[in-house]
């Protein structure tokens, strides 16, 4: 590992002024709980001068409820906090589901929500140091003609990384908004809007973070009355691992009618991806066996499989269907 300067800021505004201002200026990294950061330093994936670590800035690891019933998490909460506070099991379980989904329990211990949503793609060309592909500045994506098995099959090109982090479609599900610190102030983004395909933005990130900006909190506002969620995510190891495929649900039924729908895919596409049209398809609908099937079509139109991948097709439409029967 290349050696670095530890600092250690005691504000977010301190914090945001030692990031760099340029893009693709890798000088400096921010530190959480290192879960993912110290991988990628002793793999040799990032080598920046200096290390920013956030743990000194005190009032980022509260998990507070507003009058309102909304939610407000702090960047250094930990994933065991989160899934293990009582409040979020009962009113939030997707959250409390997602969080409990991610890794095992040291992970979970050491992990934080910051972190979570910020960490880098798992693709094994990304994650190996030889392996100069187009998420580290290189012109191929070797996966969509390579191993491809756990890559996108929605949403894809030039880059086919899925986002790898389990808590962020349901906090896309949740409409929930990220409070983002910079040396400028602060500003607000929603979840849904935060997260970018590798089409659309700068493909060497999967934010629209900039160089010098922190996620500061996460607040998820409070669900209209009615609400039932749930997170679902298939790992091929259960002791431990990252989702093949994941489906985050917040869903308002009206008798046996579905009122309102949210439904957000995980580990098919770069991004958490919305499914606008097939929750528009429920509006109205018992959630019957026509609805089920056809949810599950509509969810995956457009869907591309590379050639080790198809399999994530039925995988998903499955996740969907026990999703939804799950909460009616
Ligand atoms: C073996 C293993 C299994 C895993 N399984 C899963 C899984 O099943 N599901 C899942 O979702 N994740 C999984 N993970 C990933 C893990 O959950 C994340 O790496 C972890 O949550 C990151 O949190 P951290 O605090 O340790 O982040 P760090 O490693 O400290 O940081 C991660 C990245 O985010 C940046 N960052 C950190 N905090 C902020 C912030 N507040 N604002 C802006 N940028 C920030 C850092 O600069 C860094 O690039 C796994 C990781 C491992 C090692």
């Amino acid at each position: 590992m290349k050696a670095f300067e530890l600092q250690n800021p005691v504000t977010l505004a301190e914090a945001a002024r030692l990031l760099p201002t340029k893009e693709g200026d890798e000088s400096a990294r921010l530190l959480a709980g290192g879960q993912d950061l110290l991988t990628e330093l002793k793999h040799h994936l990032v080598e920046p001068d200096r290390i920013v670590n956030l743990k000194h800035v005190p009032g980022l690891d509260a998990i507070e409820w507003g009058a309102d019933g909304g939610l407000t998490i702090g960047a250094l909460v930990t994933l065991q906090d989160l899934a293990e506070d009582e409040r979020v099991r009962r009113e939030l379980p997707i959250l409390a589901e997602a969080a409990e989904s991610v890794g095992s329990p040291q992970i979970r211990a050491m992990g934080t929500v910051g972190g979570n949503l910020n960490q880098r793609p798992r693709c094994w060309y990304y994650r190996n140091e030889h392996a100069v592909c187009l998420k580290k500045g290189g012109t191929e994506c070797f996966a969509y003609e390579g191993r491809n098995k756990y890559n996108a099959i929605l949403g894809g090109g030039p880059s086919y990384i899925v986002h790898p982090s389990d808590l962020a479609p349901a906090l896309v599900a949740l409409g929930a908004q990220l409070m983002l610190a910079s040396p400028d102030g602060q500003r607000q983004v929603a979840a849904e809007d935060f997260f970018t395909l590798p089409s659309e933005g700068n493909v060497l990130r999967e934010t629209v973070l900039a160089p010098n900006e922190i996620l500061a909190r996460i607040v998820v506002p409070p669900p209209a009355s009615g609400m039932k969620s749930t997170y679902l995510k298939f790992q091929e190891r259960s002791s431990y691992d990252f989702a093949l495929s994941a489906v985050a649900v917040c869903i308002w039924m009206d008798g046996k009618k579905v009122k309102e729908v949210r439904m957000v895919l995980g580990a098919v596409a770069p991004k958490p991806w919305r499914v606008k049209r097939a929750e528009a398809l429920l509006a109205g609908r018992e959630l019957d066996a026509d609805a089920l099937k056809a949810v599950g079509e509509e969810a995956l139109r457009g869907a591309e499989p590379l050639a080790e991948n198809g399999y994530k097709v039925p995988l998903t439409k499955g996740l969907i269907v026990r999703a939804l029967q799950k909460l009616s």
